[in-house]
């Protein structure tokens, strides 16, 4: 949606990520797996914060923290200590959270830091690692529920906040780079965005400088841009004259609500946590942590262009995958057919359609695109044999032999389509000298008859014909 003139849209963006790669929760030995839990099994007295207990600081936390502050181009503090943020709320057994803070002393663990996204820089303000509250149920709608139930098994999973300046200036946006910080985090192997609830979002919107107005609890990517856009229209409906407060994104109705004055700073009565130290990083120790990194997404789709020659979108849309990245590692060292073999991969097997290793070992697609290329099998065939090997495990090779697919190359047979195809239609020879168009339609005619023929050999052998 794009803002009126002189209504110009600024977004930033509060994004809490799961640390899902962790065992236990950020500071206690609590299991963080609390999808296959449950209610309230996974909690103990440090998770309350009950007297006499004390937090102890998830080291790999400390290190996944720091892999998401280099991928982001921050600059990671080599000293950052713990706040505590005080609220009460029913969803925070301790009554406070240990968070970061980058006021009043207060140093964030990464801040600084840029993301590029459709040619354009969102800048990071801060990184900070804090921990998950529990989880809230409510009776029907939020603003209409008598009750509500708490599942404290989320309370103390380890969170990375990342909070972004207010570079973003439509919901599109918005939601690109989302996916794109997405892909980022994925690629370090700490997170993964698929689970429900694992990567949420809070967003500030204000109109040419109007209130800024937080939208909070969006819980997926994909309610993002709905409540971005239901936002902006409701504020434009305003003239600019919202009210600065925090409204809840209602996914089963698609609107915002109003839920209470937004709160100051002050509300919270932040202070350095008393039971934890400080964090120190010592410049190698952030040395060893980007040595011993993944390679983040944007890296892998440069050296894939560069390496293989893949156009710049292909190589992208491979190396956004991991998976299709790894395949695709495995087959460029049995065959050099690198841009065949990305665009198959890529078209054939994303979204999560790439079979298990034993049913699609690397050499055997290596083998299809190595026909492909001979032209003994046309790229359709080799489609229609992919598509099956995924629906019914069957090796592709077994596939082949067994339906028969190979192309048809004898020349001859091919001419006597062409001349059955263009006998129906004389007309067709003339309008396809003149036009390309026409051209490219007659070659479909002639495949749509002989479906096995190479579309290059069926153009040749067109042209040939079109000169007599
Ligand atoms: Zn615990």
């Amino acid at each position: 949606m794009q803002a009126e003139p002189g209504l110009r849209v600024k977004i930033g963006l509060e994004v809490h990520c799961q640390l899902t790669a962790l065992k236990t929760k950020l500071f206690c030995s609590c299991s963080s797996d609390y999808r296959s839990s449950e209610p309230n099994e996974n909690i103990c007295p440090v998770c309350f914060g009950l007297p006499g207990t004390l937090p102890v600081l998830n080291a790999k936390a400390v290190e996944y923290a720091t892999m998401i502050g280099l991928a982001l181009n921050c600059t990671v503090a080599n000293r950052s200590v713990f706040y505590r943020k005080n609220y009460f709320y029913p969803d925070l057994p301790k009554g406070f959270q240990i968070s970061q803070y980058d006021k009043a002393g207060g140093v964030a663990i990464a801040s600084a830091g840029s993301v590029e996204v459709g040619g354009k820089t969102v800048r990071i303000t801060r990184i900070q690692l804090e921990e998950d509250p529990g989880k809230l149920t409510y009776e029907g709608t939020i603003d209409k529920s008598t009750h509500s139930l708490v599942d404290y098994n989320r309370a103390g999973i380890a969170l990375v906040e990342i909070v972004t300046e207010p570079d973003i200036e439509d919901a599109r946006e918005a939601k690109a780079f989302l996916e794109k910080l997405r892909s980022i985090i994925e690629s370090l192997g700490v997170s993964n965005g698929e689970l429900d609830g694992a990567m949420r979002c809070d967003a500030n919107i204000s109109l040419a400088g109007g209130a800024r107005v937080e939208v909070k609890n969006i819980s997926s990517f994909k309610e993002v841009e709905k409540a971005l856009n239901y936002e902006i229209l409701r504020q434009r409906t305003f003239s600019g004259n919202a009210t600065s407060e925090t409204r809840h994104w209602d996914e089963r109705r698609s609107i915002t609500i109003a839920l209470r004055s937004k709160e100051e700073e002050q509300d919270y009565r932040y202070f350095p946590e008393p039971d934890l130290g400080p964090i120190v990083l010592e410049p190698g120790a952030i040395a060893s942590v980007r040595s011993s990194m993944p390679e983040v997404v944007e890296a892998r789709a440069s050296r894939f262009a560069k390496e293989f020659g893949l156009s710049k979108q292909l190589a992208k849309e491979l190396a956004a995958d991991k998976r299709l990245s790894a395949f695709f590692e495995e087959c460029v060292k049995l065959d050099r057919g690198y841009q065949e073999m990305a665009g198959l991969i890529v078209g054939e097997f994303s979204g999560g359609h790439l079979p298990e290793a034993s049913s699609l070992p690397p050499e055997e697609f290596v083998a299809l695109v190595k026909m492909v290329e001979a032209k003994t099998v046309t790229r359709a065939q080799a489609k229609e044999a992919l598509r099956e090997a995924i629906r019914t495990e069957v090796p592709v090779h077994d596939i082949i032999q067994s339906r028969r697919l190979s192309a048809v190359v004898d020349e001859r047979a091919i001419a006597a389509v062409i001349e059955r195809v263009v006998a129906a239609r004389p007309e067709a020879i003339a309008e396809a000298r003149r036009d390309k168009k026409a051209f490219s339609y007659l070659v479909g005619q002639v495949l749509k008859e002989e479906p096995k023929a190479q579309p290059a050999l069926v153009a040749k052998l067109l042209s040939q014909r079109l000169r007599k």
